[in-house]
Order: C-alpha cells, then structure tokens, then sequence
C-alpha cells in the first residue's frame, strides 16, 4: 500500500538486543554501541538489513580524541575487458600480467569514505586506502554514526576511484570497459583526530 505522505517509519531499535539505536538523520548506517551490531537501511524496502562492522585500530595514535569515520570496505576482483589508450601495447600486457593497479600491491579491497566531507576529500582517502591497501589490527566494537552513503552509493564511488586511478596512469586513457566484481560489503570505522582545524586519519595520517 502506497502512503500518501511518502514517509516511512522503520522501527530504530536493534533487533538483537533492543537497544535504540543513535543515528543522525542523514545516516543510512546505525550502528548499536550495545552489542556491536550493524544496519544498513535498504530505502526501497524500508528495512534494516545486519551488516559486518569492524573498527581499526589507529597505526599512529594521537593524543587527541578519536571519532570513528565510516569506509565501506568491498572485496573487489577487478577484469579489463578492453582499455583504449594512446600508448603502447605495453600497457596491455602488463593489464594482462595483472599489474592492474600501478600501485605497491594488487588491489583486493576497495575503501570509500562514506561520512560527509567534499568529495575531494573521499577521492583523496579513498585513492589512498585502496592502493596502499592497509593492514591493521581491529576492535569489535566502538561508536560509529555519520555513514550517509549506501553500499550502492558506494558501489558508484568505487568506480570513480578506479577511473581517476587509471586516469592518472601515464598512458593517455580514451575509454575503458571493466568490471570491479565488487563484492561482500562491509563497513569499518577507520580512526580520525582532530588536528587543528581538520582531521587526520589513524592510519596513513592523511589530513582532511
Ligand atoms: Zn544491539
């Protein structure tokens, strides 16, 4: 039945433990401080589908208050299937030997900032994250808010990281035919100080 009003109520509590669950308006993740369970909101349906959440542990902790930032996290099995490009047949071989990325590690995951901030900012971290590839440590559970983007926004984010990605490469990129074969959407909540008057991320010490 279609309500005349557009709006839909969806019950904020978490399902496991029943606690209410603290969220702000824009957000389309709610995370339960009480027993570490995540929701994604599906707007189409109107339901709150559970959803893995880990919390890194910052690799250069400040002394200064940590706010959890959410990325979301996709497994990622990347295929050219064609790419146009004003260099040499060089650069194809080496898409074919899987040297997709051009940076120090094949890239398995990809990582897009899903809390508000101008996109130069998530394309600054995103592009950072999914090359250098980071490894640490996780909690399993902290506070988190502020995820305003869904994993299907991110899905979208993930292919304007890959693009500016293969833009930067030094061949002259005409056109490009692939698929990111995103997969197993997570979020993690990835460690920020306040510095000044911006931010700067536990793990690489990206400022923002
Ligand atoms: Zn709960």
């Amino acid at each position: 039945m279609t309500q005349a009003s557009g709006l839909h109520l969806v019950a904020l509590k978490c399902r496991k433990c029943g606690s209410l669950l603290d969220a702000d308006p824009k957000d389309v993740v709610y995370y339960c401080s009480n027993c570490g369970t995540a929701y994604e909101l599906i707007n189409e349906k109107d339901e709150l589908v559970a959803l893995e959440i880990d919390f890194a542990l910052p690799k250069k902790a400040l002394d200064a208050e940590v706010v959890y930032n959410p990325f979301w996290v996709f497994n990622t099995n990347i295929k050219i299937n064609e790419r146009d490009a004003g260099g040499t047949l060089g650069s194809v071989v080496d898409f074919i030997k899987g040297k997709i990325t051009g940076g120090p590690r094949p890239i398995e995951k990809f990582y897009i900032p899903a809390f508000e901030t101008p996109m130069e900012n998530i394309k600054k971290l995103g592009l950072e994250f999914t090359r250098s590839q980071p490894e640490f440590d996780t909690l399993k559970k902290d506070k988190l808010k502020g995820c305003i983007y869904s994993s299907r926004d991110a899905e979208k984010i993930a292919d304007f990281i890959f693009l500016s990605m293969e833009a930067e490469k030094p061949d002259m990129l005409k056109g490009i035919s692939y698929d990111l074969g995103l997969s197993s959407p997570k979020v993690v909540g990835i460690p920020f100080y306040r510095d000044g008057t911006g931010f700067i991320d536990g793990i690489f010490g990206i400022k923002i």
